[in-house]
């Protein structure tokens, strides 16, 4: 999924909030990076990111800085989508709207689902303290091809 032109300026925004508010100096090096994340496939990898930086002559301190900056600012969120996987992915908070993920934790494949019941679930709780503006839900398992898999070395 490519990220539109709102979540551009949304990410943009929030870094420029975050650069002003800890009274850092603006930096055309790390809007570059941003940039480049924003014009990658998500979720994306540190050295995905580091390779289309590269083409731009950025380095490679520069560009995990600036991917600590963007994590703290709350422009990206990490995780990892396999169980053992030694590369953390990356993801725009700002590409993401109410979603619910499948999670393959053989080969990774991320499928998105539409389940109205959780969806209208989680909207309408009330949570406590907090105003919820959107959320994602990944649901970790075995997909319909690892299955076929695994079943098919059972039986073989
Ligand atoms: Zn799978």
């Amino acid at each position: 999924m490519k990220a539109g032109i709102k979540s551009y300026k949304s990410a943009q925004e929030r870094l420029n909030r975050y650069v002003r508010d800890h009274e850092m100096r603006p930096s055309k090096v790390r809007n570059m990076v941003l940039e480049q994340v924003l014009a990658l496939p998500q979720p994306f990898t540190a050295e995905q990111l580091i390779e289309t930086c590269a083409a731009e002559h950025i380095s490679v301190g520069t560009v995990y800085n600036a991917l600590n900056l963007f994590l703290d600012a709350h422009i990206l969120h990490a995780y990892k989508r396999q169980e053992g996987q030694r590369a953390t992915e990356y993801e725009l908070i700002a590409a993401a709207s109410n979603k619910i993920q499948m999670i393959c934790k053989k080969c990774g494949r991320v499928q998105n689902v539409s389940a109205t019941g959780i969806t209208s679930a989680i909207k309408d709780h009330k949570f406590s303290n907090f105003n919820m503006q959107h959320f994602t839900l990944y649901v970790y398992g075995e997909c319909k091809i690892c299955r076929i898999k695994t079943i098919g070395r059972l039986r073989g």
